[in-house]
């Protein structure tokens, strides 16, 4: 009787292992299982709270959508921190500094089998913040030496951030970051740590940091455009060969020989726009751009020793751009040659990285994510990285087309007729391409904000009272802040994962936790990640 219990327990055994391996095994091509997709989901501090109840509630949203993973942001873009630190308590956020959120949120997680993925906004710090409060000669410096806090956003808003140099040692790599990482691998039980903003400043000034003094004498070296041994001996150009460029191997000095005297701007200048060969094309800044991807490769692998280097097993991510070779040009993050240092890749790509309409998306956005898989050869997991907000562009336009204009209205003189009466028709355009489908999904909502937006365009524009524009204002950004469900289809979030799906990615991610709580988008994810 005992040896069949042992019999049944044991083919039990076979049996359910053989039912579960295909699902829990490996990932990998060449592997004959079928890929189980990984879910996972970016999330803000705010979208978690801090309170153990508000965390509890975070953490069973996410179950209820079957989220494996959530990346959860620890330090922010301002240098703001979420943990408990006893190195950096300078850099705790207003609000976290008595709650211990990272460790709550970890404990509350794993209770429901969630793995947490521990976030980190790298390069980026505040003009406020600890770093470079404490550290300013710390920052990357453009050409005329100032910060990236000097340059514009769009063309009239401030820059709000303050980009640390990658390169310089000692210094905010080997000083703040990585001992930041380590602090909360050591003292915390994340799965995995990740990088976001691991990559020089794009969306301001590709081409214009870092020109730090760190920087300035390293460029050179790194590309050895000149000897440090018998420095004074100095080598021209031998032209053998027809082609001028092909006389690179005569192996001239390419560092001026005025180096040493020319100053920020000029040694700037020269190494974006001078020229290997005198009389061949201006292709200095190869260099520069090959030293700006050497450094956050470098910085990557030494983060990855460092924490491969603990005694327990942590996993390291990344969110990078969609293309890594375009990436590798203009910020330095040439991602696909990270495979030895990076478990887990999560491109984002976003539909606001894509110029055309939302069904060519989809389309780009299949055969971007087959390409990341190739880019990193199917060596390591790709997540596809969908922003659910990105892909309303067409909703969300006539809101903050009504809000802009009517903001514009506010400040016209009462006299101005003829631009008055241009807002006022804008807002009525704006208004009547998003009414149908608001009134399909919240009649109310639509009878309301009619009613504010009757008075203000009716007889061109010209009842319009400051007090009838600011409730409009005020009305619309409470819409967008409190989205109707429905208003943003859940079809298209749907669409859009399917369309990922169609590339076999080893996960979907979704930014983020927050928006799908405004945007109502939960349920639609629910239906989505079914298992
Ligand atoms: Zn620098």
């Amino acid at each position: 009787m005992i040896r069949w219990c042992q019999l049944l327990r044991t083919t039990l055994t076979l049996l359910l292992l053989i039912f579960f391996l295909p699902v829990t095994g490996s990932t990998w091509r060449g592997s004959n299982q079928p890929k189980r997709e990984v879910h996972a989901v970016w999330a803000h501090p705010p979208a978690v709270g801090n309170t153990v109840e508000s965390v509890r509630k975070f953490v069973n949203q996410c179950k209820r959508a079957n989220i494996d993973t959530v990346v959860i942001l620890i330090k922010g873009a301002q240098g703001e921190i979420y943990w408990q630190s006893k190195r950096f308590p300078q850099a705790i956020a207003k609000g976290y500094e008595s709650f211990d959120f990272l460790g709550t949120l970890v404990k509350e997680a794993h209770a429901q089998g969630i793995r947490i993925d521990a976030w980190f906004c790298d390069f980026i710090e505040g003009p406020n913040g600890a770093a470079y409060r404490e550290h300013p000669e710390w920052a990357e410096l453009n050409p005329d030496g100032t910060t990236t806090a000097s340059e514009k956003l769009g063309h009239t808003k401030p820059y709000d951030y303050v980009w640390m140099c990658p390169a310089r040692r000692p210094g905010y790599v080997d000083q703040w970051l990585i001992p930041m990482f380590e602090e909360v691998a050591k003292n915390y039980a994340v799965d995995s740590v990740h990088h976001d903003y691991v990559r020089y400043p794009g969306d301001v000034a590709p081409d214009s940091y870092c020109f730090c003094d760190y920087c300035l004498a390293h460029i050179p070296q790194y590309a050895m455009l000149s000897y440090k041994t018998r420095s004074e001996e100095r080598y021209r150009v031998k032209f053998a060969q027809p082609r001028i460029e092909a006389n690179w191997w005569s192996d001239p000095t390419m560092l001026p020989a005025d180096w040493d005297r020319m100053d920020r701007r000029e040694k700037a200048d020269f190494l974006l726009n001078g020229r290997t060969i005198p009389g061949g094309p201006p292709d200095m800044r190869y260099f520069f751009y090959d030293y700006r991807q050497y450094q956050i490769k470098e910085y990557v692998r030494e983060l990855a020793t460092r924490i491969r280097g603990l005694d327990r097993k942590i996993e390291i991510s990344a969110a990078v751009f969609k293309n890594p070779i375009l990436s590798g040009r203009f910020i330095g993050q040439h991602w696909n040659n990270w495979t030895p240092w990076i478990d887990v890749f999560m491109p984002m790509t976003y539909r606001s990285h894509f110029a055309g309409s939302f069904e060519s998306y989809l389309d780009h956005l299949t055969e971007t994510t087959e390409q990341q898989l190739e880019w990193v050869n199917h060596e390591r997991p790709v997540y596809a990285g969908i922003a659910s907000t990105y892909l309303y562009r067409e909703e969300l336009q006539p809101i903050d087309d009504i809000r802009d204009r009517a903001n514009e209205l506010k400040g016209l003189a009462v006299d101005d007729a003829k631009v008055r009466a241009e807002k006022a028709h804008a807002i009525k355009t704006s208004f009547d391409a998003m009414k149908t489908h608001l009134a399909e999904v919240a009649p109310g909502t639509e009878k309301e904000i009619g009613a504010l937006i009757d008075p203000i365009v009716v007889n061109d524009g010209r009842g319009a009272t400051p007090t009838a524009i600011e409730q409009l204002v005020a009305r619309m950004s409470k819409l967008r802040s409190d989205l109707p469900p429905g208003y943003f289809p859940p079809e298209k979030l749907l669409k859009a994962i399917d369309a990922a799906r169609k590339a076999h990615p080893d996960g979907i991610v979704i930014f983020a936790a927050g928006n799908l709580t405004t945007e109502k988008l939960w349920p639609a994810l629910e239906t989505s990640f079914k298992r």
